[in-house]
């Protein structure tokens, strides 16, 4: 919880990859596009698959 919104841990989120094929946040959340792509942490697909397997192991 951030000061007044949530805020998403770029170090824990791995866009859902490795538990479902879409970012499950972007799909419940009611606002459209309140939930987007931080550019500052673009990831390749990859990169999101070692940091699942690395929170998973951890
Ligand atoms: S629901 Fe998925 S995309 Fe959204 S913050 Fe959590 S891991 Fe990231």
């Amino acid at each position: 919880m951030g000061f007044d919104t949530y805020q998403i841990d770029p170090n824990k989120c791995t866009e859902c990859v490795g538990f479902y094929d879409h970012s499950t946040c972007q799909r419940v959340c009611p606002i459209d596009n309140a939930i987007i792509i931080d550019p500052e942490h673009i990831e390749t697909k990859e990169e999101l698959i070692a940091k699942f397997e690395q929170l998973k192991n951890s």
